[in-house]
């Protein structure tokens, strides 16, 4: 009798072990389950902060609406300086100069426009999307969601700005310049572009454009202060 009590005495231990056993392991493994969903949402939450801070949101170009102070000719469209080709979205904005001291915005736009007359093998294709003339006024001439001919490997991701200057040095007048900063900080602030995306010509092939900004680095530098600070008073 005293056996049968210490038989039921054991088996009873061994099934409450067994239970406590079955919910320590149930434990165990909610306490990995909370910890892995807590681990996930820190990966998900850093990776949110990253894209945040490192990736821009990018902008569809055709929905850009240009300003009142940009007078707008768009060129015919044509093979050799409006291919009417889609640019579908904007990385960068590359600044030129003319190379042709002393014309005007109006005559580099309509230069551009009469490549479309040309015909036979030595035909020049050459267009920007803006032309900013001595005085300062700005011709588009390509609209922003359309290729522009003018900077090399970059014409499928950029847009591109050519300065009139009026002599051959290169260096543009105060008014090219304040439109250029201008016309930068907004393309800037419109296309959700951080301020590495200006560039010269230069930086693009090493070709010597825009000349005067090419041989006097901090001025280019200053240039590219000029319009962080524009942009932060502006907009
Ligand atoms: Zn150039």
């Amino acid at each position: 009798m005293i056996s049968d009590e210490k038989d039921l005495y054991d088996t009873r231990r061994q099934a409450r072990k067994k239970a406590r056993m079955r919910r320590l392991k149930r434990r165990r493994a909610l306490l990995i389950c909370a910890m892995a969903l807590v681990l996930l949402l820190l990966i998900w939450g850093a990776v949110s902060l990253a894209r945040m801070l490192f990736f821009r949101r990018p902008v569809d170009p055709a929905s850009v609406a240009v300003p009142d102070w940009v007078d707008v000719q768009l060129l015919d469209v044509n093979p050799y300086s409006r291919p009417g080709t889609p640019l579908t979205e904007i990385k960068g904005i590359v600044v030129h100069y003319t190379a042709n001291p002393g014309t005007t915005a109006q005559q580099n736009r309509n230069y551009f426009n009469s490549l479309a007359k040309q015909n036979g093998e030595s035909a020049t294709s050459v267009s920007s999307h803006f032309i900013i003339g001595l005085d300062g006024e700005v011709i588009q001439c390509i609209p922003l969601d359309e290729i522009s001919y003018a900077s090399n490997d970059r014409n499928g991701d950029t847009v591109s700005i050519e300065c009139c200057h009026p002599e051959a040095d290169g260096k543009f007048t105060d008014a090219t310049y304040q439109s250029l900063v201008r016309l930068c900080a907004w393309l800037e602030e419109e296309l959700n572009l951080s301020e590495a995306s200006i560039i010269r010509h230069y930086d693009v092939n090493g070709k010597l454009c825009p000349l005067y900004y090419v041989e006097n680095e901090s001025l280019w530098n200053t240039f590219k202060n000029d319009v962080k600070a524009y942009r932060k008073k502006n907009f």
